[in-house]
């Protein structure tokens, strides 16, 4: 099966509302690319001016969270609904810096997946392991398990739908990248768990991206790789590289 790449980049907490739009401007004749889904995933506030200055392209807004409850007293947070009625298309859950700096679990997840998918947002899930993980040899064990406690109760029509970043953590925002043979290994890892909980039919369908200092230069390498899909990208989705990476076909 051959499955659309999809590019998103997550712009974390920066850029105020006019630097938003402005650097959309500047990135407009850069990401254009019809053989690539091309999303920004942009804070919160930057939301409804990004909608509106990505208006008539080939980019799709995400959020970088949302909370997983209808509305009422949940001060700060953001629903759903809200988001979709704002014009967005996806959202970011279960990044690793909201799992660690802000205690969200796996249950937690579950909910906001499930709950994305009520409210019709495509939701981009984040996994991935610590480097102590990583060396102690339990890497793809912690993530089975991060997937199918965040996918419990999903369905397979919801799964073939979504996305999954594999990210790991020490590759993110430190200019580590990790090789394309071990983003492909923990890619197909995934593929191969989803196969298991649901079917390959769903596990082919399902587009897998890696996020970790993707950059200009090892996108192509990294989106050459059987099971990597597209990439979830930080600190390069803030400049023109992020073109480049889009563009990582041509
Ligand atoms: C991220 O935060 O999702 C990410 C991949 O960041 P960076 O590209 O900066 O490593």
């Amino acid at each position: 099966m051959s499955r659309k790449k999809i590019i998103a980049g997550n712009w974390k907490m920066n850029m105020t509302p006019s630097q938003a739009v402005k650097l959309c401007e500047e990135l407009k004749p850069l990401v254009a690319n019809d053989d690539v889904d091309v999303v920004y995933c942009v804070p919160a506030i930057d939301i409804v001016p990004v909608v509106e200055a990505v208006k008539g392209t080939n980019v799709e807004v995400g959020a970088e969270n949302m909370y997983f409850e209808e509305k009422g007293a949940y001060t700060g947070e953001i629903s759903a609904e809200m988001l979709v009625d704002a014009g967005v298309k996806y959202v970011i859950i279960g990044h690793s810096e909201r799992r660690d700096y802000f205690k969200e679990c796996d249950c937690l997840l579950n909910k906001k997946v499930k709950k994305a998918f009520e409210a019709g947002l495509t939701p981009i899930l984040c996994c991935g392991e610590s480097l102590e993980q990583r060396e102690m040899g339990i890497t793809l064990d912690f993530i089975r398990l991060q997937i199918k406690s965040d996918l419990k109760d999903i369905t397979a029509d919801q799964v073939k739908n979504m996305v999954i970043a594999y990210e790991p953590i020490w590759a993110i925002g430190t200019g580590k990248t990790a090789t394309s043979d071990q983003a492909q290994e923990v890619c197909k890892a995934i593929r191969d768990c989803i196969a298991e909980v649901y079917d390959t039919d769903t596990a082919e369908a399902v587009r897998i991206q890696y996020g970790g200092s993707m950059n200009a230069g090892n996108a192509a390498e990294l989106l050459a790789k059987p099971d990597i899909d597209g990439g979830l990208v930080g600190g390069a989705s803030l400049k023109a590289d992020f073109g480049k990476i889009v563009n990582y076909n041509k």
